[in-house]
C-alpha cells in the first residue's frame, strides 16, 4: 500500500528509475519516449550531465540563503540572463518555485502597482475561457475551465471571461484568421467598457494555449490588437507563459512571433527544465518604477524564493539552450513533427484538427471531422490515448473535450528541444497506434 496522495487514487503508476536523453525508463527496464516533456518541462531531456554538475557545483558553495538577508551569485546571474533576452522592457524578475506561484505573483504586482499608482479602483481581471492558469486559488479563479473550479467556487475572486483564440472551431467560414482576431479583440473591447475602463486592472491570456486547447497558437495580428486595447485603457498585459514559453515555439518567448511585449510574464516549466522546480515573473519596467518609486517592497515573498540551486540549474539549462543553438533545432524538428502529424492525421476520420507552434503541437480528436462533434467526454477517450501511448513506450499529454461540445479530446505534445529526426517520427507512428486502438 502506498502512503502517497497520487493524482489518481488507485492507480498502478510505473517507477520511473532513471532519464538519459529523450527517454525514461521505469523499474521493469520499458523505456518511454518523453514526448510530452512530462508537461512541457523537460526541454533538455533528462539527466544531462552538464546541468547535474552545474547543480553539484551549486551545492559545493552554498545549497540554501534565504533572500531576506542575502542575494546570491546563481540568482544575480539568473536574472542577468533572462534581462538579455527579454521582450523590449522586461528587465526584472521575480523567482518563484512554479507556474501557480509565478500567476498568484502577476496578479499581486498588477494590483500593488495599480494601488501605488494611485488607481485602486482598478480590480476586475478578465481572463479567456477554456484557459488554464494553475491550481492555487488566485490562478484557478482566473482560469476558464469550469470544471477545475467545480467544489472550489465560492472560495475564488471573482474573474470575467472573453473567448479564446480556437480558429479550428470558432473562426467563422469566409473569415480571414485577421478579421477573426479583430473580432477577439473587439469581445476584449467590450468587456473592458462593460466593467468600465478605469475599473479593469489586468487581461492575462496564454500566448500559446497549451493543456487545455493543445497547442492553439493566436491568429495574426491578435496580440497586436490586445495590446493597443489594453494600453488605451491602461489595462496591464500579463502574457502567462508558463507552458509556451522558454524556446517551446522555436523563440524563446512565444509572444516575439506575435510582435507584443507584455507589462508581465510568467514563465516556469521550461526554465529550469525540470532539473529543479523553478518559476519566475518577469516584469516591466513601467512596474519596478512604480514600486520603486512607491513602497520600494514587493508584498509578496516566499520562502524559497530565489533558491539558489534552482537558479544554478536554470541558469545551466538556459546557457546551454543558448550555446547549442537548439531553438534552431526547435523549429526544424517542430517542423518536422507538424509535416509528419498532418501525413498520419491529415486524412484520419477521428482527427480533426493538427495545430501548434514549434516543439508544441496538439491534435484534436472528433466524432465526426465534417460536424466536429467531439466524442461525448463520458468515454474519457482522452485517458484511453493515454493508456494505449504509455503501452507503446511513449509520453503525450492527452486531455478531456469540454462537456459543453465546445471542444473535444485532444492530444498535447511537447517533446525535448534535443529530439532528432527518428524522435519525431517514433512519436508519430506510435501516436497514430494509441489513438487508432483508443477508439
Ligand atoms: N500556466 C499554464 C499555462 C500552465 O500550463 C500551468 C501548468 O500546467 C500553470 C500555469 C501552472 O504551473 P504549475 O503546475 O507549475 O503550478
Amino acid at each position: 500500500m502506498t502512503h502517497v496522495l497520487h493524482r489518481q487514487i488507485g492507480k498502478d503508476y510505473p517507477f520511473a528509475v532513471c532519464g538519459e536523453g529523450v527517454h525514461i525508463y521505469d523499474a521493469t527496464g520499458k523505456q518511454y519516449i518523453d514526448a510530452s516533456g512530462g508537461a512541457a518541462v523537460s526541454c533538455l531531456g533528462h539527466g544531462h550531465r552538464e546541468v547535474i554538475d552545474a547543480m553539484k557545483a551549486q551545492l559545493d558553495k552554498i545549497e540554501f540563503a534565504h533572500t531576506s538577508f542575502f542575494t546570491t551569485p546563481a540568482l544575480e546571474e539568473l536574472a542577468d540572463e533572462l534581462a538579455a533576452h527579454a521582450p523590449a522592457g522586461l528587465d526584472h524578475t521575480f523567482f518563484v518555485s512554479g507556474g501557480s506561484e509565478a500567476i498568484e505573483a502577476a496578479i499581486k504586482l498588477a494590483r500593488q502597482s495599480a494601488v501605488e499608482s494611485g488607481q485602486p479602483q482598478r480590480r476586475h481581471l478578465i481572463a479567456r475561457r477554456q484557459s488554464y492558469h494553475g491550481i492555487t486559488f488566485g490562478a484557478l479563479a482566473i482560469g476558464g475551465r469550469p470544471s477545475a473550479k467545480r467544489d472550489f467556487s465560492p472560495l475564488l475572486i471573482e474573474t470575467h471571461h472573453v473567448s479564446p483564440v480556437y480558429e479550428y472551431r470558432d473562426r467563422h467560414a469566409g473569415e480571414t484568421p485577421e478579421a477573426y482576431g479583430e473580432r477577439l479583440a473587439q469581445e476584449l473591447e467590450a468587456k473592458i467598457n462593460e466593467l468600465g475602463g478605469d475599473n479593469v486592472l489586468a487581461f492575462i491570456a496564454e500566448t500559446v494555449v497549451g493543456a487545455t486547447l493543445g497547442a492553439a497558437p493566436p491568429v495574426p495580428g491578435y496580440f497586436k490588437r490586445v495590446r493597443q486595447i489594453c494600453d488605451q485603457y491602461g489595462v496591464l498585459l500579463i502574457l502567462d507563459e508558463v507552458m509556451c514559453g522558454m524556446g517551446r515555439t522555436g523563440t524563446l518567448h512565444a509572444c516575439e512571433q506575435d510582435g507584443v511585449a507584455p507589462d508581465l510574464m510568467a514563465i516556469a516549466k521550461g526554465l529550469g527544465g525540470g532539473f529543479m522546480p523553478i518559476g519566475a515573473l518577469m516584469l516591466s519596467a513601467k512596474i519596478f518604477n512604480i514600486i520603486a518609486k512607491g513602497s520600494g517592497a514587493f508584498q509578496h515573498s516566499h520562502t524559497y524564493t530565489g533558491h539558489p540551486l534552482a537558479c544554478a540549474a536554470a541558469l545551466a539549462v538556459q546557457r546551454i539552450i543558448r550555446r547549442d543553438n537548439l531553438l534552431a533545432n526547435v523549429r526544424t524538428q517542430g517542423a518536422r513533427l507538424s509535416r509528419r502529424l498532418q501525413e498520419r492525421f491529415g486524412n484520419h476520420p477521428f482527427v480533426g484538427d493538427v495545430r501548434g507552434r514549434g516543439l508544441f503541437q496538439g491534435v484534436e480528436i472528433v466524432a465526426d471531422r465534417g460536424t466536429k462533434e467531439p466524442f461525448d467526454p463520458a468515454r474519457k477517450l482522452h485517458a484511453r490515448i493515454k493508456q494505449e501511448a504509455m503501452a507503446r513506450g511513449l509520453m503525450v499529454y492527452p486531455m478531456g473535450g469540454t462537456k459543453d461540445g465546445k471542444s473535444g479530446d485532444h492530444v498535447l505534445m511537447a517533446p525535448p528541444f534535443i529530439s532528432d529526426n527518428d524522435t519525431i517520427d517514433q512519436i508519430v507512428e506510435r501516436l497514430g497506434e494509441a489513438i487508432d486502438t483508443a477508439i
